[in-house]
């Protein structure tokens, strides 16, 4: 038995299609045809004719369909939601750097934020036959929305949480804004939690994973009890537990995971550009010294996912993007020789319509 895959599309934001369903029929067609295709994930445009046009195209090939639905972003481009708040007390606004689209991070532990997402699925999915949802942006901020996104969210909820927890919020807030090495220094354990050798700095990322996954677990049994199955979108499992993932925790709770294992991405979720853009704040970043995209580090984290008690289908760029993402066919059949070792599915990211077509051929 060869790799199976699963594709991702991109169809728009929420409010705007950015493709129509011939394009991704053309497009789509071949791939489908030749290859060993198990599912697909599209969204997140909302129309709902266009979503039931791919449902139907798929369905009629016995392929199953998750929509692909932002939590913890983009909401806040259609509905009243809660920002995270910096160690400052700076609550993030809905910045717009590129038209329809939201770089602001909302908070995991108010309920309107959750309460939201139940909200859309209700208004503009739940008559659609979809198989699954897919939740993505089920995290903090990573540090490549700034220093001090990077440790959010400190709004009343969550320091309340904190507390509960034995944070000591003061002497946090005085580490972060004083770069403190102990911010960076640890070592992760067979399932790829980050252990900080400072307890506090330890008991502070403690928490945050565990906004995260009673928020996401919450949506997780949410979409189940509507029949649907839940993969989760999450980070890298070298990084993920620094944004709030703890990949364990969320294993229990979701169908599959995608780890995201962009090793050619120059930007927000590409490997290397996350670690560079985490330890360039920190005077001595030897504290925290790795190489995320080697295949010693491939093989570590890998381990760490064999631990996951539901699927995992490593998610791997095929789309070329000048600037953005340099992968190439010699680069796709790196990460597939590797990851086949470890995995017998693969997730194609993170535009199959802007696949790359001698990495189509090698699928
Ligand atoms: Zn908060």
């Amino acid at each position: 038995m060869g790799l199976s895959y699963v594709l991702q599309i991109h169809t728009g934001s929420f409010e705007h299609a950015h493709t129509d369903f011939k394009y991704i029929q053309d497009k789509i067609e071949s791939i489908i045809h030749e290859k060993d295709i198990k599912a697909v994930i599209f969204g997140w445009h909302l129309h709902p004719s266009l979503n039931q046009q791919i449902l139907d195209y798929f369905h009629k090939k016995d392929i199953e369909c998750y929509f692909w639905l932002p939590v913890l972003s983009e909401v806040d481009l259609i509905k009243d939601s809660i920002a995270i708040t910096d160690y400052e007390g700076k609550q993030g606004q809905s910045v717009q750097v590129i038209e329809d689209e939201s770089f602001s991070f909302l908070c995991p532990t108010h309920h309107e934020n959750y309460q939201n997402v139940c909200e859309i699925y209700e208004e503009y999915l739940e008559k659609l036959d979809f198989d699954g949802i897919f939740l993505d942006k089920i995290r903090f901020p990573s540090f490549a929305n700034g220093y001090n996104e990077g440790f959010g969210c400190f709004c009343e909820s969550c320091e309340e949480f904190f507390n509960k927890h034995q944070v000591d919020i003061k002497k946090i807030k005085e580490k972060i804004s004083q770069h403190d090495e102990s911010l960076l220094k640890g070592q992760y354990d067979e399932y790829g939690h980050y252990l900080f050798d400072d307890k506090q700095v330890n008991l502070f990322y403690q928490a945050r994973t565990k906004m995260i996954s009673q928020c996401i677990g919450n949506l997780c049994d949410y979409f189940h009890q509507k029949d649907l199955k839940v993969g989760l979108d999450i980070y890298a499992p070298f990084f993920a537990y620094h944004c709030g993932q703890d990949i364990y925790e969320l294993s229990k709770k979701a169908d599959f995971l995608k780890p995201m294992f962009y090793r050619f991405t120059q930007a927000p979720a590409g490997m290397q550009y996350e670690y560079d853009a985490y330890k360039q704040y920190f005077n001595d970043s030897t504290k925290f010294q790795l190489e995320p995209i080697s295949l010693d580090s491939l093989k570590m984290q890998s381990q760490f996912l064999e631990k996951a008690l539901c699927d995992v289908y490593p998610g791997v760029e095929v789309n070329t993007i000048e600037n953005i993402c340099d992968t190439n066919q010699l680069r796709f059949l790196e990460n597939k020789m590797f990851f086949e070792k470890y995995f017998d599915r693969l997730v194609c990211c993170w535009n199959c319509l802007l696949i790359n077509d001698e990495i189509k051929e090698i699928l």
